[in-house]
């Protein structure tokens, strides 16, 4: 028998909802409907993804950060054709194949400080693995995090996850520590006990778009160092050229222990991540031959992942799209500015090259005050959900509210996009304000339909 994926895509067409509601976590397809972001999409190029009735979405949205080249990339498809042709003696495991020392070679090449890496499949096994190197390396057991921090779910990630409705049910976790963003005097305190083996940090918070205050991360490194604990820049949604450089803390002027990466190093194809080390961490950690798997996965360095993050670093660089990140970054950062000199409802743009957080804040005009009070008894968090959802049914544009109860818009686009697609962005939003500012428009209308559904579950 033909196994025909085509014709069973083909068969089964818009099934995919109910499906997800039968076999998977059913509140997702709930919650979709409810947002009315229920689409049936069919394909995707660059910055564009196409729903089954032919409308054509621009996704700035970028699946969480993992299209930082854009869907579908031609690059990258054909090295994963040519590493399927090629038939390669995969995973032998008693093996030290080819790709994972080439790709660790070009992420080493390009992460200063680095020296070695480890593979793995995900963002947060890249945490799990920098926890536990942190703790071999120092032989302490305390981990501290940041107030808001994510750093994935798995129970050594959540563990130092700063939201409470990610940990909330999962009890008990980790001995951990968790200390306010950017606040050095709290950090120290923490590390007096001289239990602390590492302060885990992203450079730019992905759960509202908080930029690390300048000067911290080196300051806080010096600290941890002086009380013999490590610096870890979790970097697995800033790294990849994200915030216009390769890595995010190389615009803080440090050099940390340990750096994780994972998304967009897969072109958006096969999951890769990777933990990346000084010399000596890895030494503690793989201490003798007996250790040589104490810390290992199946499928780290498999050929497919390794081909994808081999063609995704090319395509960065031939394409130049770290600097791109930078310049339209700062175009867009700038644009949003601009437009928030003149409207009230936004009270914050903040980021760091394509990784930007546009905050909404009570009006001053006073019906529209009203309405805004109306939204936010319901739920924190809905204002930014009516404009999220105006923005898509009315402009075709995809983002995604920056978390759980707050009202900050987040835009994580592929590093692709260029001049056309900030006014496309910038001109819709406008419209979504000037609308919301009329306190009876279109805007409203969804917001009020939110809210119901919200308060009838
Ligand atoms: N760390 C950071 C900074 C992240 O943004 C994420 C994912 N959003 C993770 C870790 C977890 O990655 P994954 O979902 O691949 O496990």
């Amino acid at each position: 028998m033909a196994f025909d994926l085509a014709g069973l895509v083909a068969a089964h067409s818009g099934e995919g909802y109910e499906l997800h509601g039968q076999h998977l976590n059913r509140q997702v397809p709930r919650m979709l409907h409810t947002i009315g972001f229920d689409t049936v999409y069919q394909h995707g190029e660059g910055c564009w993804v196409t729903a089954d009735d032919g409308v054509r979405y621009l996704d700035l949205l970028a699946g969480f950060g993992v299209y930082g080249i854009g869907r579908n990339h031609p690059v990258v498809r054909h090295a994963l054709q040519q590493a399927l042709d090629a038939g390669f003696a995969d995973l032998v495991q008693m093996d030290a194949p080819l790709l994972p020392g080439l790709l660790a070679r070009e992420l080493v090449a390009r992460s200063p400080g680095m020296d070695r890496v480890f593979f793995c499949n995900s963002g947060t096994e890249a945490v799990e693995a920098a926890l536990k190197f942190a703790r071999a390396a120092t032989g302490r057991t305390r981990i501290a995090y940041c107030e808001h921090a994510y750093h994935g779910v798995t129970v050594g990630s959540l563990s130092v996850n700063g939201g409470r409705e990610f940990r909330a049910g999962f009890d008990p976790l980790l001995p951990d520590v968790s200390v306010p963003f950017g606040d050095l005097d709290a950090l120290e305190r923490e590390l007096r006990s001289r239990e602390v083996a590492a302060l885990v940090v992203e450079p730019v918070q992905g759960k509202g778009v908080h930029v690390v205050p300048p000067g911290y991360l080196a300051a806080a490194r010096e600290l941890l160092h002086r009380y013999g604990a490590l610096l870890i820049c979790d970097e697995v949604q800033t790294g990849v050229g994200r915030t216009g450089t390769f890595l995010a803390y190389e615009q803080d002027d440090v050099q940390p222990d340990i750096v994780t990466v994972a998304k967009a190093l897969s072109g958006g194809f096969v999951p890769v991540a990777a933990t990346l080390a000084r010399a000596w961490i890895f030494d503690r950690v793989y201490s003798s031959m007996d250790r040589a798997f104490v810390h290992a996965s199946t499928f780290a360095g498999n050929a497919l992942a390794m081909a994808a993050g081999l063609a995704t670093l090319a395509v960065l660089d031939e394409e130049q799209l770290v600097a791109n990140a930078d310049r339209t970054g700062r175009l867009l950062t700038q644009r949003l500015q601009e437009l928030a000199t003149q409207e009230d409802l936004i009270c914050d743009v903040r980021g760091r090259g394509l990784m930007v957080g546009i905050e909404f804040g009570q009006p001053r005009a006073l019906r529209l005050r009203s309405q805004w009070t109306m939204l936010r008894a319901v739920r924190r968090g809905l204002f930014t959900q009516m404009v999220v959802g105006a923005l898509y049914h009315r402009h075709r544009i995809l983002t995604q509210v920056a978390g759980d109860h707050m009202e900050v818009l987040k835009l994580l686009p592929p590093l692709t996009i260029g001049e056309a697609e900030v006014d496309v962005f910038v001109d819709a939003l406008a419209d979504v304000i000037e609308q919301a500012n009329r306190s009876s428009g279109w805007v409203w209308d969804f917001g009020r339909r939110l809210a119901q559904r919200a308060v009838t579950g």
